[in-house]
């Protein structure tokens, strides 16, 4: 029998969504996949190198639980140039992802019985690591009409003598939108009159469009800083998703618990990917602009072709690399007697009817809505979008 924590755990569903994609891609069917996490750009050859130069030099043993000093150097100065932030080594973590980071973060702080606010939609992992935490996820729901912003009087109406923290993500996976410094300052002030902590995921920080700049909530004073975890990692920016590595900066003691926590599950991150992180961070950054001015041209390609479609409307994004569109009005409708009623519906039959790969907004709390990453060429979002709009238009 499993425990009861294995029982109340779902597979990651952008996973399963990206697996079943490929295994129909496999097949020889020519998917148009909009459903991937992660850049399609390679990792950049200096990064590389570095790895490879880490396993001719032998620098392929144990290293310390939360990281080598070089990297948590480079971490340092990356928070303190791009995020006006001062840690020292003490306040940092090394992680196998940031997942990982947000993982030990659940398990350093959350109890049987606490509350964690989670504005929904939320990216798939929040909710499940709050639960294998035996701790309860609390769902804040925003609105499109606020560019999926959690509006303070929202968050304050569930906040309870049991909330332990808020998880903030932005730029945000699903939504693509963003927290401005404004709204930044008035949830800080929140946190602090109610004394909870919060978790701020910022791994898109540097995939911004349209002149936003990215603002870490723990930048606004001290106070907040105190109260606050950030979470980043290489995955996204340097588009290194499979050598596994992500950081978090926050309290001493909560990165001492994390750390001693690390050290009796994972030990330290891969030291090669280590070393590749090093160069990743104070290397040449241009890789950077390169792989964001891509992402801002499909981006708007993207969703200007989503809004020309009947039935689908979406936002414009000022981060990370998704579409977040809404096709409720197109609930209801029918495909040869079997009526699309709702987001996992939609998802199926442009899976089967169009070939076209995406994940259903159900899975990020939100049914109004399916997400399309575009971490795909100029020339297959063209093809996806004619396809979807072909599909669409034999619903009846
Ligand atoms: C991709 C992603 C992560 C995890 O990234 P790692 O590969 O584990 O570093 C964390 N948060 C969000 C919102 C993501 O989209």
């Amino acid at each position: 029998m499993l425990s009861h924590r294995a029982q109340k755990i779902k597979p990651s569903p952008t996973l399963a969504m990206d697996a079943k994609a490929k295994a129909m891609k496999a097949d020889g069917v020519d998917i148009v996949n909009f459903g991937v996490g992660e850049p399609d750009f390679d990792t950049p050859d200096n990064i590389k190198e570095a790895a490879m130069r880490a396993i001719r030099e032998g620098f392929t043993k144990y290293t310390p639980v939360g990281g080598i000093e070089p990297l948590k150097d480079a971490i340092i100065e990356k928070l303190k140039s791009d995020n006006n932030l001062h840690y020292s080594r003490d306040e940092i973590i090394v992680s196998c992802g940031a997942k990982h980071s947000l993982y030990n973060i659940a398990q350093a702080l959350f109890n049987a019985g606490d509350e964690v606010l989670i504005p929904s939609p939320y990216w798939v992992s929040y909710p499940d690591q709050v639960l294998l935490n035996d701790a309860t996820p609390v769902f804040v729901k925003t609105y499109e009409a606020d560019f999926f912003k959690a509006q303070l009087e929202v968050l304050e109406a569930h906040i309870t003598e049991k909330t332990k923290a808020l998880i903030l993500n932005t730029p945000s996976n699903p939504t693509g939108l963003t927290y401005d410094k404004k709204s930044l300052e008035r949830i800080a002030e929140l946190i602090l009159k109610y004394n909870i902590y919060v978790v701020s995921d910022e791994i898109y920080e540097k995939l911004t469009y349209g002149g936003f700049e990215h603002v870490s909530i723990a930048s606004i004073d001290n106070a907040i800083k105190e109260k606050t975890i950030v979470v980043n990692g290489l995955s996204k920016s340097y588009a290194m998703t499979g050598w596994r590595i992500g950081y978090a900066a926050g309290p001493k003691e909560i990165i001492q618990a994390m750390t001693n926590i690390q050290s009796q599950s994972t030990s330290n991150p891969t030291s090669i990917a280590q070393k590749a992180a090093v160069e990743a961070l104070t290397g040449p950054q241009d890789f950077i602009n390169t792989m964001r001015a891509e992402f801002d041209g499909r981006r708007t390609f993207l969703v200007d072709a989503l809004n020309t479609i009947a039935g689908v409307s979406c936002l414009m994004p000022t981060g990370a690399f998704y579409a977040f569109p809404n096709t409720s009005v197109l609930y209801g409708k029918s495909s040869n007697n079997t009526v699309i009623s709702s987001s996992s519906d939609l998802a199926l039959y442009l899976l089967e009817a169009a070939n076209v790969a995406l994940v259903h907004g159900g899975a990020f709390g939100d049914d109004n809505h399916i997400r399309l990453s575009y971490a795909t060429s100029i020339q297959e979002i063209k093809k996806g979008v004619d396809r979807i709009r072909a599909a669409l238009n034999r619903l009846s």
